[in-house]
């Protein structure tokens, strides 16, 4: 009886372990992960054309960037401003680019001036450090007065796009608004944003229209940069003629994705949100493509080319084509770093 028992218990472990063998080789011979990856990576590639080099660089192809900071100290740029990045490091002039849409950013980091007929409504606010010279100083270089700005849109709670929110909530009454779930994170972390802090304002949501005079800025919930990510379409006028913008929120991959979980996921929701943005920029026939960074829309290098311009074509402006392929690197570049994580998950 005992060796009876003895043997169903040794087949039953031999079936198992032939299941196991199985299993094991069904995952990982039935699928080539690595040329899934080289063909999403290609397929990135492919859309990048020329034009978003920069994109497919920073989410294809270089190591990624730091992920998530769970920590709440205040930021060496705050605590020593004395060791904030040089000037020349980061200034840029300030540029007039579609008829009511100015640039005010930096080198690196963008913030966008749209006005309208009963004021204006400001796009990232970039660093601490340096958005009192971009921004206000910027905006004053261009004949705007910053007074005038009654909303200021954050597209996500990042210190590069955050940094002047409090500042120009405290001195000029604007309204700030931002994804709830980046609200949360602002108010959990005091020292992380300190100096950068609004306070708690408007809930920007899927779908949500921020009207000022004529001018509307509809916010489209993107999570995946970070979860309170908002991206925005909108128009502008290029000598009086419109043009439709689609601005995307967040790009590069600093969410938590080290591991398959929560990294498949989180890549799942980011691709997610770059197929709803690239349906609403198609809805609207976008030709424009901003965003926060000019490493993802050449915005430092466009804004040189607009003195130039004459009778040509505006730099900026794409076609509905290129805004999609835009999109489409983003996707692959989340999708050939998703299947990474599932052949991880698969080992
Ligand atoms: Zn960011």
């Amino acid at each position: 009886m005992k060796s009876y028992l003895a043997g169903i218990v040794m087949v039953s472990a031999l079936v198992a372990a032939a299941t196991a063998d199985l299993y094991a080789l069904q995952g990982s011979s039935s699928r080539d992960f690595d040329a899934e990856i080289r063909t999403a990576v290609q397929s990135a590639k492919t859309a990048a054309g020329v034009e978003f080099l920069g994109t497919l660089s920073r989410l294809c192809l270089l190591p990624q960037s730091s992920t998530e900071d769970t920590s709440d100290n205040v930021p060496e740029f705050v605590a020593k401003p004395s060791s904030a990045p040089a000037r020349e490091t980061w200034y840029a002039d300030p540029a007039r680019v579609f008829d009511n849409l100015y640039f005010v950013g930096g080198k690196v980091h963008s913030a966008w001036a749209l006005t309208t007929s009963d004021g204006i409504i400001l796009i990232d606010t970039i660093f601490p450090y340096n958005s009192e010279e971009l921004i206000v100083g910027g905006m004053r270089k261009l004949g705007l007065d910053p007074k005038n700005i009654k909303y200021v849109l954050i597209s996500h709670a990042h210190a590069d796009h955050i940094g002047g929110a409090e500042m120009l909530q405290s001195r000029y009454g604007a309204h700030v608004v931002m994804g709830a779930a980046d609200w949360d994170v602002v108010a959990k972390y005091p020292n992380r944003y300190k100096t950068m802090a609004p306070k708690r304002d408007i809930v920007g949501t899927d779908g949500m229209k921020i009207t000022l005079g004529e001018t509307a800025v509809t916010i489209w919930a993107t999570p995946g940069h970070t979860p309170g990510t908002l991206s925005y379409t909108f128009t502008v006028f290029d000598r009086r003629r419109p043009v439709h913008v689609a601005y995307s929120g967040g790009t590069a991959f600093n969410f938590p994705n080290r591991t398959p979980d929560p990294g498949i996921r989180n890549f799942q929701t980011y691709i997610e949100s770059q197929k709803h943005m690239a349906a609403e920029a198609k809805a609207i026939g976008a030709t424009v493509i901003l965003s926060n960074h000019s490493e993802f829309d050449n915005a430092y290098n466009k804004n040189r080319m607009l003195a130039g311009r004459g009778t040509g074509p505006h730099p900026y402006e794409l076609g509905t084509d290129w805004v999609q392929r835009y999109f489409q690197v983003m996707q692959n570049c989340a999708r050939a770093a998703q299947i990474g994580l599932e052949r991880d998950l698969a080992k």
